[in-house]
């Protein structure tokens, strides 16, 4: 009888799992990923509503720009192009004020309007994120928080000396004191920054890209999340799917095989290690098991992993319980994507918002730290959908096509997508249908206080408008579960070698050769090539793949020690 044998068998073709199989199979593996939906690439999905218009449902920055994947996968020779913006953010309020906060390739127009707006030249933490970015080193700290594993548990290390400290230690040795470790970024932020708006902006950017930022504990992985942003600057030239292409490229020249439309239903257990999976009744791929000789992995949440592919009677009741534990209520975001001729034109922007420096991500209304408060409530305590004042509602503006002509015909403009934080649908407290039942009014109210803010996004402006509540991306993807883009909170019981739980904090699992790669381990969420760099480290200690010379660890790695104690 014919069978489908491979060294491993990748579950879910999404971000994380095409890029472990395409390491996995420059590495030399024969390598299968199996794809649910018709087409591979999960969370970085472009999608064109009209012809000729892309918008960008889930994922729209690239985050990653330190990854060493781009040159350990050579992701250029297989269509990777970045677009490099001339400004990344800026930030209006009511009363009044655009601040152009420019970008790591356009430091100056950052400093200008900051200097304009307050009189005085950007110091302290401000210079950091405006004048230093992507300078001194800040490939390293980003790369101790994300693409490092975890350390093994028999490591007893204090917070200080986690890699990210050190790091942090070394390069900014002006700001560091004892007291970080413990301090959420807010508190780094009232201590630091004294313009209020800009400290609203920083939480916001910090919420948006990660930890949120009143997390203890979490400072430098919330500054972590606003930094990668900043360090990038950009994003892949035709929106995120392209960089998608390019990782699925790279994995099939090395010769893996990619199959979509292929739902997986169980993992096949045998004497408590994965041997391979079958697929559901439903998947149109004749052969309905794959054996995996050398490795099971799943792409896929944990949740998923757990309650639902590996049979029950493996898994000890009390590990399954934690499963169910795990908290999702990360930030879901309701996305709109607006069509228009002319982009907007804020109040109070006349000297910085010109179309060569305009800024691609505007968070408005940015006024002070109630904003950020107020919305933080409504997703994280109220958990329903929230009012409809300007407090409630500051919307995360992304514009791509000012650098990136191939968003969209000439003559018109897209904003895609305009986020904006809401409660997963599993924990909004009028069922998981609240957000949807009420999206009419919020687009409504949302398009009516940008039209506030800036007077042209008024009726003849305005082409088409196109929504994508959380609920909506759970149903497009199955791996966005809760709608949720960070896979599970992002908190300090929650991170590093306690993501998602901590047996599970290096991506093995209690079922030998059954690991995990999905954003629900750590660094979590975001396309950063991150979670498959990390996992490498650990198929390699336990001699799955030997890569070649192309290949180079993090410095900060810890490996096991044989004694059980670490040197
Ligand atoms: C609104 C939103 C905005 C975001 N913005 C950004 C951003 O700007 N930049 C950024 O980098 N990231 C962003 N993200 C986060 C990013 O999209 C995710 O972190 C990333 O896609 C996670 O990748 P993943 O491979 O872990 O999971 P996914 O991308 O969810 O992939 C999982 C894959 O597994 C498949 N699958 C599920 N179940 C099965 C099964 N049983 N069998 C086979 N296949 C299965 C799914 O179809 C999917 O393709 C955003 C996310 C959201 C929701």
């Amino acid at each position: 009888m014919h069978e489908e044998r491979f060294d491993v068998v990748v579950i879910g073709g999404g971000h994380n799992g095409s890029t472990i199989a395409a390491y996995l199979a420059k590495s030399g593996l024969s390598v299968c990923v199996l794809e649910e939906r018709p087409e591979c690439g999960g969370g970085q999905e472009n999608t064109e509503p009209r012809p000729g218009f892309r918008i960008d449902p889930h994922a729209t920055y690239l985050y990653g720009g330190a990854a060493p994947g781009f040159e350990q996968l050579e992701l250029w020779k297989y269509g990777f192009r970045m677009v490099y913006y001339q400004s990344m953010a800026g930030l209006v309020t009511q009363d009044g004020i655009a601040a152009n906060l420019g970008g790591r390739w356009n430091k100056e127009v950052g400093v200008d309007s900051i200097k304009s707006l307050t009189g005085t030249d950007p110091q302290g933490a401000e210079a950091l994120f405006l004048q230093n970015l992507g300078d001194n080193g800040q490939r390293d700290l980003l790369r101790s928080l994300f693409w490092t594993p975890p350390v093994p548990s028999e490591y007893e290390l204090e917070p200080k000396d986690l890699p990210w400290w050190k790091v942090f230690r070394d390069l900014l040795p002006g700001f560091w004191t004892d007291r970080l470790v413990d301090m959420s970024f807010i508190d780094f932020l009232d201590e630091f920054i004294s313009w209020e708006p800009l400290r609203c902006f920083e939480s916001f950017a910090a919420w948006y890209c990660g930890a949120h930022p009143a997390w203890d504990g979490m400072l430098l992985p919330s500054l972590g999340g606003a930094l990668l942003v900043g360090y990038s600057s950009g994003s892949p030239r035709g929106g995120m799917h392209t960089y998608a292409h390019a990782i699925i490229r790279c994995a099939m020249a090395h010769g893996a095989r990619i199959i979509t439309n292929a739902s997986v239903g169980e993992i096949i257990v045998q004497n408590g290690r994965a041997v391979g999976v079958k697929l559901d009744d439903l998947a149109s791929y004749p052969e309905k098991t794959i054996w995996a000789d050398k490795a099971v992995i799943s792409a896929v949440d944990v949740k998923q992993t757990f309650l639902k592919l590996v049979p029950r009677s493996h898994l000890d009741a009390s590990f399954t319980q934690k499963v169910k534990d795990v908290s999702l209520k990360g930030g879901s975001l309701f996305v709109l994507s607006v069509i228009c001729r002319e982009l907007p034109k804020y109040h109070g922007n006349k000297d910085y918002f010109p179309e060569e420096v305009y800024p691609s991500c505007v968070a408005a209304p940015a006024d002070n730290m109630e904003f950020f408060y107020t919305q933080t409530r409504d997703a994280y305590s109220h958990k329903k959908a929230p009012e409809l004042t300007p407090e409630h509602l500051t919307m995360m503006i992304c514009t791509h096509d000012v650098y990136d002509n191939t968003r969209c015909p000439e003559g018109y403009h897209i904003l895609s997508p305009i986020y904006l934080e809401v409660p997963p649908p599993q924990y909004d407290v009028t069922g998981p249908e609240g957000i949807n039942r009420h999206k009419e009014e919020i687009t409504d109210a949302a398009l009516k206080l940008l039209k506030s803010l800036a007077p042209n996004m008024d009726g003849a402006n305005i082409v088409d408008v196109y929504l994508n509540t959380p609920y909506d991306s759970e149903f497009r993807n199955a791996g966005m579960s809760g709608g949720n883009w960070y896979g599970a909170r992002q908190s300090e019981d929650q991170w590093f070698n306690m993501r998602p739980v901590a047996e599970l904090g290096r991506y093995k699992t209690p079922i030998d050769s059954l690991y995990l790669c999905n954003h629900t381990s750590h660094p979590g969420g975001l396309c950063l090539m991150a979670v498959p760099y990390n996992l490498m480290h650990i198929l390699i200690e336990d001699e799955i793949v030997e890569p070649k010379s192309w290949w180079y660890p993090s410095p900060w790695y810890m490996p096991p020690t044989k004694t059980g104690v670490g040197s």
